[in-house]
């Protein structure tokens, strides 16, 4: 990215008023944001101060739903912006309608849809994928450069799902007056992952897959974002982790779905059954957090049914002693 667009979004984004939930291991956001604007200006009389200088790591909560419909919550995504790049991993219903949000409401403009160029799936549930088609078909034809897709296999399969349900839009747009900025941006460039470790890498940041238990999925994955002032582990949909205990530990920040033991209760032996095999219960995601002790433990992905949304929150707090956040969409964590 040019360096005058990041300073642009670098001082959109400081100007927003969003609610922002900083992270007890960033600086005060009165600093933060002084030291941003100074380097910004900065950068303005020294065209050889490097733009890693900028970096500074955001979390935007795109969508913080379940499978469960729920009209104020999309489906799974979470945005990590760097650099002024985002970094999207899943996309579940409704989340490309809250990135157009976030480059509106936050200035963010890396996430307009159309400026997204990486996407990362931790595996192909429906809450988290449902959105692909949005994402690929929304305004592809003012891309510069197709997506680039990470995701387990049998992400390639879905892609070229996605292209035949869109050839009528791709073949008539080609073909017609409607000017293309990149033909090639109709197709996402896909790679599955075929072993866990390093996936992307690029200045100031990396991101490595690692295996979960998730039900009867073969592959499903979390993720570990490091950047060059913050380290992130995606937990993705799981049973209780030891792979993600052992991840998190020490990192700055833990995004790890969970439901709400007190939901659970209510729910037929089957589903018990079902949820135990495939996801975190908040007394077994507490006993990991006392282990690994993330800087901020972030709820997501909340399965509660019966049980208030909140009650998870009480449920960590009362085996967990550090600090627990549970945000909403377009909730950001710095
Ligand atoms: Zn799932
Ligand atoms: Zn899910």
């Amino acid at each position: 990215m040019p360096i005058a667009t990041t300073i642009a979004t670098t001082i959109a984004t400081s100007i927003a008023q969003p609610r922002r939930l900083a992270s007890p291991r960033t600086p005060p956001r009165s600093v933060a944001t002084c030291l941003a604007l100074a380097l910004s200006i900065a950068v303005l009389f020294s065209a050889t101060l490097s733009t890693a200088a900028l970096a500074d790591t955001s979390i935007v909560m795109l969508g913080t739903g379940t499978p469960v419909p729920d009209g104020e919550r999309a489906g799974s995504g979470v945005a990590v912006i760097h650099d002024g790049e985002a970094y999207l991993f899943d996309v579940g219903p409704g989340v490309v309608e809250r990135a157009s949000q976030a480059q509106e409401r936050l200035g963010i403009e890396a996430l307009a849809p159309v400026n997204i160029e990486r996407l990362f799936l931790t595996h192909l549930h429906s809450d988290h994928v449902l959105d692909y088609p949005e994402l690929l078909g929304t305004y592809w034809w003012r891309r510069e450069q197709p997506i680039s897709v990470v995701g387990p296999v049998g992400t390639e399969t879905m892609s070229q799902g996605v292209y035949t349900m869109l050839s009528e839009d791709t073949n008539t747009r080609l073909a017609d007056k409607s000017p293309v900025t990149n033909p090639a941006a109709a197709r996402a460039l896909v790679t599955e992952i075929e072993q866990e470790g390093l996936v992307h890498e690029s200045p100031g940041i990396s991101i490595h897959a690692f295996g979960v238990t998730h039900g009867d999925w073969e592959q499903a994955y979390g993720y570990k974002v490091i950047t060059d002032d913050l380290t992130l582990v995606i937990s993705g949909d799981t049973s209780l982790s030891e792979e993600v205990r052992r991840q998190a530990s020490g990192a700055d920040v833990l995004i790890h779905e969970v439901i709400s033991r007190q939901g659970w209760e209510q729910l037929s032996p089957q589903w018990q059954a079902y949820h135990q095999y495939a996801h975190t219960l908040s007394d077994e995601l507490a006993e990991l957090a006392r282990e690994a002790r993330p800087g901020t433990l972030v709820l997501t992905h909340v399965l509660h049914y019966s049980a208030p949304r909140d009650s998870v929150l009480d449920e960590v707090r009362a085996d967990y002693d550090g600090r627990v956040l549970l945000p909403d969409d377009l909730d950001v964590i710095e």
